[in-house]
């Protein structure tokens, strides 16, 4: 039994726990840090996280949950009366990489969103709106499929239809499957846009044949799957994707609530000087407005401005409006959902609640209790890998951060040991140098002050502005880590029939082959029915007093055996051969 119990409530900080537990601040700090937690004095722990703490400094002390009123912060949907109003469609354009996502968004908006990117790669989620018809179609700009899975784990159901770009002269691509699968899993709309047919490579026919084999198949081929050929080059096409798009549609009867207050998602979110928080929104219900009280995960402020996607005023911004916003107080988090509030008193508050009942303020750890417990009990055999991450804006280190963690496999603990906005800092320096961490910055700089002390530390520093070039690069690093994989193949096995000589290092047996071959060079398992006893190598074989290069089953034969030690071999045990082969192994 426990000496005490301690009431808890769900968020506390690393101070006041010690405070509670009678414990010096400092073997508190010191036993996070043992389980990678980086925790200062002021940081704040949740509840389950400080019950494996107490628990691994063996403290004679029953923590307890403090009840607390659950905090509604908005609904995720709304129902629809008869006075829904129809909403413009939302559409993601995905595809593998160079198959002209960029190219295709840029021919649709007629915006010049190609210049001024890095490698073509679409860096961050981004939402843009055109006319077609009179009518209006949404795009997101979407940065992997990672971190638009992340926007959905939010809470989110975003997309209305996934345009699937597949270039005709490169065909179905591994990210092209992927597309596919995410559109599925999303439950959203597909519709095929084959790229590039104005290049003398392009092979629509055998494009349309590996969509089909993916179970796309052509309307024209009796499937149901639309597909348009275009060229986002020659802007064939361009008119007739948009003409489906609106159809697909129209089929699904996209409809949103404006009677009640606005609200919708953090696509993006960032710093800017002189403008405070810069908050891109996608309206799902109701009408946006500039002077508005608005809560956004735990942040809260007054719409100051509002902009739409060329940065120009907006009056209010409807259901499937993306939208930029500031007067943020603080900085919310891509995903973070937003709404309205009467008054500024009740928009604090809201926040408030959020941020005491949400793990990922400003103040608290980047790990939860889940995270740890999955950590701690993993086996000693994973090799653990620290990394901070820096990135220009909130959506891009959400999508480095996310793509990393999936790298990580049953042998190397990734552990994200800081994520932060910015550039990097001397700061982030130390901490990597304190922790052995690699940093990896996503259009960041390194100022010549960081990265002087980076060389004195020996910390590593990597900067990309692609985020697939990040990637494969901490692949790369994190492969180079994994043992490799060892494949035996059995080859034979042989009974043996007597002992003749056991030297230190060295048998010779006489058996017979009981099935497939005996060669030299060969591993043998030693075994005494059923117990492996110990390895040996074949040295030579013999059959009838000649060496020879291998003997088949059934022979009778001679064995030299190389042996690490003595080995005391029996008349009955077998011999089982092998050899063992050490692959490489990629991630
Ligand atoms: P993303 O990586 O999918 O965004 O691809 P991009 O839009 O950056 O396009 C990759 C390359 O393909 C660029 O060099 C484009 O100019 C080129 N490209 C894109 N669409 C077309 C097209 O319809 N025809 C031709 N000829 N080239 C294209």
């Amino acid at each position: 039994m426990a000496e005490k119990t301690i009431v808890l409530p769900d968020m506390i900080t690393v101070g006041d726990l010690a405070t509670q537990l009678d414990i010096p601040v400092t073997k508190l700090i010191g036993e996070l840090f043992k389980n990678g937690i980086m925790a200062t004095v002021n940081q704040t722990i949740d509840f389950d996280t400080a019950q494996i703490i107490v628990e691994e400094l063996g403290l004679e002390v029953d923590l307890e949950q403090q009840q607390e009123e659950p905090v509604i912060t908005s609904k995720a949907t709304r129902e629809l009366g008869d006075d829904a109003v129809s909403r413009p469609p939302i559409v993601a354009v995905m595809g593998h990489v160079d198959h002209g996502k960029t190219s295709l968004l840029d021919a649709i908006l007629n915006l010049k969103v190609v210049t001024g990117e890095a490698g073509g790669i679409t860096q961050h989620i981004s939402a843009y709106q055109t006319e077609h018809n009179d009518r209006t179609i949404t795009f997101l700009d979407t940065p992997g499929h990672e971190a638009f899975s992340a926007l959905r784990q939010h809470g989110a159901a975003l997309t209305d239809v996934v345009v699937i770009v597949v270039a005709a002269d490169d065909g179905v691509k591994p990210q092209t499957v992927e597309a596919i699968k995410f559109a599925q899993q999303a439950n959203a709309k597909m519709i095929v846009a084959i790229n590039k047919i104005d290049k003398p490579a392009a092979d629509v026919n055998h494009t349309k044949q590996q969509l089909a084999e993916h179970n796309l198949t052509p309307e024209d081929w009796g499937g149901d799957t639309v597909i348009v050929e275009v060229s986002a080059k020659t802007k064939q096409g361009i008119d007739k994707l948009l003409d489906m798009i609106l159809l697909v549609a129209d089929i699904e009867e996209l409809k949103a609530d404006v009677s009640g207050a606005a609200e919708g998602l953090v696509i993006e979110s960032h710093m800017e000087t002189g403008r405070g928080p810069v908050v891109s929104v996608l309206v799902e219900h109701g009408y946006l407005e500039a002077g508005q009280f608005i809560v956004a995960g735990g942040a809260n402020g007054k719409v100051r401005t509002l902009t739409d996607f060329r940065d120009k005023p907006l009056a209010k911004a409807g259901p499937s409006t993306p939208a930029t916003v500031t007067g943020f107080k603080e900085l919310p988090q891509f995903g973070d959902r937003f709404t309205i509030f009467k008054s500024e008193k009740e928009a604090r508050s809201v926040a408030s609640d959020s941020r005491q009942a949400h793990r990922g303020s400003s103040a608290s750890l980047s790990m939860t209790s889940t995270e740890l417990l999955t950590r701690m009990s993993k086996s000693a055999k994973q090799q653990q890998v620290n990394l901070i991450v820096k990135a220009d804006v909130q959506g891009s280190l959400t999508s480095v951060t996310d793509s990393l963690r999936v790298i990580e496999n049953e042998e190397l603990d990734i552990r994200i040991l800081g994520s932060g906005v910015g550039n990097i800092s001397e700061n982030d320096v130390r901490m990597a140098a304190s922790s052995n961490a690699v940093i990896y910055g996503f259009n960041v700089t390194l100022p010549t002050s960081v990265k002087q002390l980076a060389a004195r530390e020996k910390v590593s520093v990597r900067i990309f502005k692609v985020i697939y070039e990040l990637i494969d690069d901490a692949r790369d690093m994190l492969t180079s880590l994994l043992s490799p994989e060892v494949v035996e193949t059995q080859i034979g096995s042989l009974e043996v029939k007597g002992v003749f000589r056991i030297q230190r290092d060295m048998v010779i047996c006489g058996g017979k082959v009981l099935s497939g071959k005996v060669v030299p060079d060969l591993l043998a398992r030693v075994k005494r029915g059923e117990e492996a006893i110990a390895e040996a190598q074949v040295h030579s074989v013999q059959r009838e007093q000649q060496e020879v290069k291998e003997v088949f089953e059934g022979d009778m034969c001679g064995l030299q055996l190389k042996t690490r030690g003595k080995l005391l071999l029996e008349e009955g045990d077998t011999l089982e051969f092998f050899t063992r082969e050490t692959k490489a192994r990629a991630l």
